[in-house]
């Protein structure tokens, strides 16, 4: 088992008052020392110590403001992060750094002071990426965790704790992971983010919604910078950086590799390929705006080279083994999906909400799979809801329900491999459901478990439940639950058992909730569907 000491809460203090100009002078001052300099063990001591390592003038600021990440853990590497922004809200979106490039050193090492280093390096990035970085540091043991940092003109980074994989096949008998999803800085504040930190995790699943696109300005002192609804690039990266300074956001990174897949606002509500939901305008104007969010969106993401985007195109879906237990397979419900459609339409065949190639990409995978769990990692509601009581029906447009052929092939898929389970973001609720071999027949098998966990801070305090939820109870009895509260969902998993969490908090308007568990289910293996535990 990994030692459960949790890493350092981040330690990143506010930019110190100074001119561009200082500044800028002074961490180029540094990059240059910096690249003679050797990583090794005597970086780590002190900040006393690395701050002599700038040759002269002031202090520069913090360049960390945005804290550290991994990410995408394979068995022997993983994805570290960091953006360097000494002024994150800067109005052309660099973040306060020169129009240059940087070296910006890192260190691996098997334990927080350093003393033990595994892997280090020196990088350059620049303005063309916002001095974002992105490193995969290799040759790292399986099932083991790991400190990283980085070191930029003097100044240290706060200190990330991850975790690798287990080699693919090999016997695993416990897999702990967070799915979360949707949080809206302007709704509220990060108090679930801060109680994810504390958890003793393998990953967090971060399911879309990681910033929301809107002029929001909310009501409770978190208004979206900038002001506006956020199109260009400069714009983006200025809604990333703003959501990156929570320190409750970045101890929950630093504790913890992610995998994160987007879902509509990091870009737009309901966005559809190269389609505007909102707005009738022409597709080569949309993939501009897509290409701007999407470049912005892997800036600040601890996403592996594949992911890196081209124009307007970034390669979301892929998959994370976890030794002989699971196979998550992360999907794209954006990028290539067909738009939506009148619910007169949603039956039509031929429409997708994968692509052609994602959704072969998807059957091999099943089909190959041998892990006990097969975890489909995505975005949107992925089982029949009837909203409406009686007739006519009504389902959501932007959900499987509107891709319903797709969506009942993909079903019979995982009804073949099965212990599948489909997680879902976006409804900023807590659901567990059965996937039913037919869902307009409540007698059909149970073939599947989703499971839907609520947003972090999306929707505000939140509730247990709406006066729709009873509704949607009775027309859909393979919905067995439904709650409204704000949290995450904690999934432990072994090869007997997967059980899941449903971990709330009561508001988010205020600091200080305390986490509790609302309801607990666990789903057993050879038997879909997941009983409730009391
Ligand atoms: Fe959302
Ligand atoms: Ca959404």
């Amino acid at each position: 088992m990994p030692d459960t000491s949790r890493p350092p809460v981040p330690s990143v203090s506010s930019p110190a008052a100074g001119t561009n100009a200082t500044r800028r002078q002074a961490l180029m001052g540094g990059a240059v020392a910096l690249g003679a300099a050797a990583l090794g063990t005597t970086l780590g001591a002190s900040s006393a110590s690395a701050a002599t390592s700038t040759p002269r003038g002031p202090m520069i600021s913090d360049p960390f403001t945005l804290g550290v990440a991994s990410g995408d853990p394979f068995h022997d590497s993983v994805v570290l992060w960091t953006r360097l922004a000494p002024e994150p809200l800067a109005e052309d979106g660099l973040g306060g750094m020169p129009d240059r490039t940087v070296e910006v050193e890192w260190q691996i090492a098997e334990n927080e002071r350093f003393s033990r280093p595994v892997a280090s390096g020196t990088v350059v990035t620049g303005p063309d990426r916002a001095h974002s970085v992105h490193i995969e540091a290799q040759g790292l043991r399986p099932r083991a965790d790991y400190f990283y940092r980085f070191r930029v003109a003097g100044r240290i980074s706060p200190v990330g704790r991850t975790r690798t994989a287990p080699v693919p096949g090999a016997r695993l008998d416990r897999f702990a992971f967070a799915m979360a999803s949707c949080q809206s800085y302007t709704h509220g504040l990060y108090t679930a983010q801060a109680h994810l930190a504390e958890e003793d995790l393998d990953l967090v699943a971060f399911l879309g919604d990681y910033i929301y696109e809107t002029a929001d300005q909310g009501e409770i002192g978190r208004g979206h910078v900038p002001p506006v609804e956020v199109r260009s690039l400069a714009e983006y990266r200025m809604r990333h950086a703003q959501y990156k300074t929570d320190h409750d956001l970045q101890a929950a990174h630093a504790a913890f590799p992610w995998a994160v897949v987007f879902d509509d606002h990091e870009l737009e509500n309901n966005w559809a390929d190269d389609t505007s939901y909102e707005e009738d305008i022409p597709p080569e104007e949309f993939l501009q705006r897509r290409e701007n969010a999407l470049k912005a969106y892997y800036e600040h993401m601890p996403l592996r080279a594949a992911q890196r985007p081209a124009g307007p195109d970034l390669h979301l879906y892929r998959r994370l083994v976890f030794g002989n237990l699971v196979d998550m397979h992360l999907l794209d419900t954006r990028q290539y999906r067909d738009a939506q459609v009148e619910d007169d339409e949603r039956g039509d065949p031929d429409r997708t909400m994968l692509g052609a190639d994602q959704r072969r990409w998807l059957s091999r995978g099943l089909s190959e799979s041998n892990a006990t769990w097969n975890v489909l990692a995505q975005q949107v509601f992925f089982s029949q809801r009837d909203f409406t009581e009686g007739e006519p029906t009504y389902f959501s447009d932007d959900a499987w329900d509107n891709y319903k052929v797709e969506r009942d092939a993909v079903r019979d898929e995982l009804a073949r491999v099965g212990n599948a389970v489909v997680l879902t973001g976006d409804v900023h609720a807590n659901y567990v459901v059965d996937v039913k071999a037919d869902f307009d027949d409540p007698g059909s098998a149970t073939v599947a478990t989703e499971l839907a966990g609520t947003s972090f801070t999306s929707g505000r305090d939140g509730v247990e439940q709406h006066p729709g939820d009873a509704i949607q109870l009775q027309e859909n009895p393979h919905i067995q639950f439904i709650n409204r509260n704000r949290g995450y969902v904690r999934n432990t998993l072994t090869p007997t058992e997967w059980t899941a969490d449903y971990r709330v908090v009561d508001q988010v308007s205020r600091p200080g909730a305390a986490i509790r568990d609302r309801a607990r289910f666990v789903i057993e293996s050879g038997e879909p569907g997941a009983r409730p535990l009391v």
